[in-house]
């Protein structure tokens, strides 16, 4: 089993790290291979996505994958920064189907912004289409400068489309990932107002009457993201579109006290898998050593469920994340009264020795 290791830019070393240190412990045969990705690549090689680094990215079963940007490069060309590398991978791997579960931890009900009873217990999965939408449409109105500003320019663009093949495979990953959980699908969209999401709830609702045992309903965009906030609890999963599942996920993100708890991945048709925290390179706090591992180090734990078949140490890696937090320890993006303030390394080494205790 080869996984591709992508720290990237900012905490995206600090937190990888952790992760490969946690992965260590398993007693598997992982081979890992490391390159640069994003603006650590556009450094070194003047492009955030060099050829060697894809390749290593093709042949490998999985990539674990850090965060990418700084705001320094923000004035680059579009195509060369380092986001780009993120896109780039999606569309050349063809990672179609992103997974962000939102699970509130028991340990971190006071970490919510809302109430305590309208989040504990929460559990929803939240599957974002990634490769199509306004995201991907074309032509792109990018028209008189590629600095990403329009001098002399009065209006830009961009175009929203979905074929029927990208809406029918995300909604078959949405209702078998349902039948594996409470069989409950919500299709998010805005065909009020769109026809691109008119058609996408109609391909929806006829790829469902192939899982009568999954319960579907439809929810405008607006009202989804009023009701994740109302009564979060009310979804199992939620499938929608690439824009309004970047929205709304990191909506749900933050319902569980802190973004840097919240693991993801994206999948193609062969399961090949790109694993990552949802959270950015938080230029903010890098290098400090106070980055909160445990996304990144509960997305290995999805890797090893999804792309390498091992549920059981995918099992250990999130059951030794519950018993750190039952401990009290606590990065600052999490800390509450009374628990024990830790770094990045600390809750790393922290994790790794749970997950010793538990295999052994
Ligand atoms: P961000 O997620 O990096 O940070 C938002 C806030 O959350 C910051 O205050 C940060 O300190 C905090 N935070 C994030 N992760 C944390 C963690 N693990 N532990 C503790 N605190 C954490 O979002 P941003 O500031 O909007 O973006 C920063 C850079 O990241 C930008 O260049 C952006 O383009 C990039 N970005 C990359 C990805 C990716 O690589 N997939 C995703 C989102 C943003």
């Amino acid at each position: 089993m080869k996984i591709a290791i992508l720290p990237g830019d900012g905490i995206g070393t600090e937190i990888v790290a952790e992760a490969v240190k946690v992965l260590q412990v398993l007693d598997l045969k992982l081979e890992t291979e490391t390159a640069l990705v994003g603006g650590a690549a556009y450094e070194a090689h003047g492009h955030p996505l060099p050829d060697s680094t894809l390749q290593l990215a093709r042949q490998a079963d999985a990539i674990l994958f850090g965060a990418v940007g700084d705001w320094k490069y923000d004035k680059l060309d579009r195509p060369l920064r380092p986001e780009q590398a993120i896109l780039g991978l999606r569309k050349h791997l063809g990672l179609f189907a992103n997974f962000r579960p939102a699970i509130c931890h028991e340990q971190l009900v006071d970490a919510s912004s809302l109430k305590p009873e309208l989040i504990a217990g929460l559990d929803i999965l939240i599957i974002r289409e990634l490769t199509g939408d306004i995201y991907f449409g074309q032509p792109r109105g990018r028209r008189t400068a590629t600095d990403g500003h329009f001098p002399g320019s009065e209006e830009a663009f961009d175009t929203m489309r979905y074929s029927r093949p990208e809406v029918e495979r995300i909604a078959h990953v949405a209702f078998q990932a349902a039948r594996k959980r409470n069989k409950r699908v919500t299709s998010v969209d805005k065909a009020n107002v769109l026809e691109t999401f008119q058609f996408w709830k109609d391909v929806v609702t006829d790829v469902a009457r192939e899982y009568p045992d999954v319960a579907l309903d439809h929810m405008y965009v607006d009202n989804a993201a009023m009701q994740l906030v109302r009564a979060p609890k009310k979804f199992d999963v939620i499938v929608t579109g690439n824009m309004f599942g970047d929205i709304l996920s990191d909506e749900a993100a933050m319902l569980t006290g802190s973004i840097g708890m919240l693991p993801s991945a994206s999948l193609n048709a062969r399961n090949q898998g790109l694993y990552e925290p949802s959270h950015g390179s938080a230029p903010d706090i890098a290098g400090k050593g106070i980055a909160n591992p445990l996304a990144t180090i509960l997305s290995a734990a999805m890797m090893l469920r999804f792309s390498l078949n091992q549920p059981e140490a995918a099992d250990h890696i999130e059951t030794a994340v519950r018993a750190v937090l039952a401990q009290g320890l606590r990065t600052a993006d999490i800390a509450g009264p009374g628990t024990i303030p830790v770094g990045t390394v600390a809750m790393g080494d922290a994790v790794a020795a749970a997950l010793r205790q538990a295999l052994h």
